[in-house]
């Protein structure tokens, strides 16, 4: 296993920055997720630590050594990619063990270690098929077991479990964990999926427009966003994000917004250099912070429902505030609750984010 540092990477296509001058370094046995929308970078990143693409400018390192330009075959890297990229007219001891062929190792070596490897992935019995003749489920595991039948220092995924339907890419999902704990391999995984993020990685890049926003374990992704994007990323439901005026005197801070009670903050430095800017602040709250409250008390954002959605233990509760935008609670209730009843949702003070006028993360 070992490390990996980009050290101001940019890749550009035509005119464009696909990755601007990132910089960030993974430990050895680390499980990096780059985290992001379509688009942001994310697999452009990926295909330059593996070598499929050579950075405009500035350089890769694996395990210390710089290996911009080394060819892929030089890096000792092993990739998962989101098709599979299995090959049609082999059988599945075949594309497992290819690896093992290309170094030329001996036909008893890469048969033996090739069933040792599928039976670990539970697909030992099925050798002998070709890739049309199991399912997507067992392609991804072929594909994954031809990842790990040679020892690598890192292993690349491009969104491996995207072709799975949801019971399955759950079960890929706790495998690919287990399996992380077990070898402690050094990892670069893609992803847009956040809940695949938060459950895999120990550490996560989230990349919005070719560069990181945020690197950080998944803990503090969640509960300190740096930034708005982040917040409004990482989350299932996201982050409730709501624009509040900022009044202040006294060394207290009064925030307000229609159909919202706040008690008055404590004026930190933070909170003062944040609204030298303006006086427009976004307040944050998390779904599974919010809790039915008495209307009129502190600390609650009113409206009506909108949307009351059973989700078997829980319900998503979704309010339109009189400004047209919507506010949704992840709670557990029983409360018959009717289209356009008032809702008064609650939180506590130690769940509240807030940003600056620009997105910013201001520290409490
Ligand atoms: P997705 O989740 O959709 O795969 P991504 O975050 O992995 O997105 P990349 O594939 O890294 O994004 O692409 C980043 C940007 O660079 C995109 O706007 C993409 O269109 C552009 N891009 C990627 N490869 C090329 C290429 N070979 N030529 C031109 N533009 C490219």
């Amino acid at each position: 296993m070992a490390s990996v540092e980009f050290r101001n990477v940019t890749k550009t296509f035509g005119s464009f920055n696909a990755v601007s001058d990132v910089s960030f370094s993974i430990g050895d046995g680390e499980f990096v997720c780059l985290l992001g929308p379509s688009g942001c970078g994310k697999t452009t990143s990926l295909r330059m630590i593996a070598g499929l693409e050579t950075p405009t400018a500035g350089q890769v390192l694996i395990g210390g050594d710089d290996v911009t330009h080394y060819h892929p075959k030089d890096r000792q890297i092993s990739m998962v990619f989101q098709d599979y990229a299995l090959y049609p007219h082999m059988n599945l001891a075949d594309n497992i063990a290819y690896p093992l062929k290309v170094r030329g190792k001996s036909v008893t070596e890469r048969h033996g270690r090739a069933r040792e490897v599928a039976d670990v992935l539970k697909i030992g019995h099925l050798l002998d098929r070709l890739p049309s003749q199991i399912s997507g489920g067992q392609q991804q595991r072929t594909s994954l077991a031809r990842a790990l039948v040679y020892p690598s220092q890192v292993y690349l995924f491009d969104e491996p479990l995207s072709n799975l339907d949801a019971k399955l890419r759950l079960e890929a999902r706790g495998f690919l964990n287990h399996l992380q704990r077990d070898m402690g391999m050094t990892a670069v995984y893609v992803t847009h999926d956040q809940a695949e993020a938060m459950a895999l990685a120990t550490r996560i890049a989230v990349m919005d427009q070719g560069q990181i926003v945020q690197y950080a374990s998944p803990i503090e992704i969640y509960r300190r966003p740096a930034t708005t994007f982040v917040a409004n990323f990482v989350g299932n439901p996201p982050m409730n994000l709501v624009p509040v005026d900022a009044v202040h005197g006294d060394g207290q801070l009064q925030l307000s917004a229609i159909g919202i009670t706040l008690d008055g903050l404590t004026m930190s430095s933070a909170i003062s250099a944040a609204l030298g800017g303006g006086k427009t602040l976004t307040l944050g709250v998390r779904p599974e912070h919010l809790a039915i409250a008495e209307p009129g008390a502190p600390n609650t954002i009113s409206g009506q429902l909108f949307a009351n959605e059973n989700m078997g233990p829980e319900s998503l509760v979704t309010i339109e505030r009189p400004d047209g935008s919507r506010v949704t609670a992840r709670i557990f209730t029983d409360d018959h609750i009717a289209l356009n009843d008032a809702v008064t949702l609650g939180f506590s003070r130690e769940h509240v984010h807030l940003f600056d006028g620009a997105g910013n993360r201001i520290p409490a």
